[in-house]
């Protein structure tokens, strides 16, 4: 499994002023939103470096319906 940047949001809400991953610059809004089972992928690019990267939201009902197998 790859390590991505994880938040809580609601359906319909957009991130918005995205820290960069790399240089901190804050980034208006998502260049792609590509929604999924439960989760919703945004694809960021600042502007002031040129980096590239992809955070993923996770939404509350995914939990319920999939809960972590406990140990
Ligand atoms: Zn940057």
């Amino acid at each position: 499994m790859t390590k991505t940047d994880m938040a809580k949001l609601h359906f319909g809400d957009t991130p918005r002023q995205n820290p960069c991953a790399q240089c901190g610059t804050p980034i208006p809004k998502p260049d792609w939103i590509e929604p999924g089972e439960g989760r919703v992928s945004y694809l960021w690019t600042c502007h002031a470096c040129n980096y590239r990267f992809e955070a993923v939201a996770i939404f509350d009902h995914d939990i319920i319906a999939h809960p972590p197998l406990a140990a």
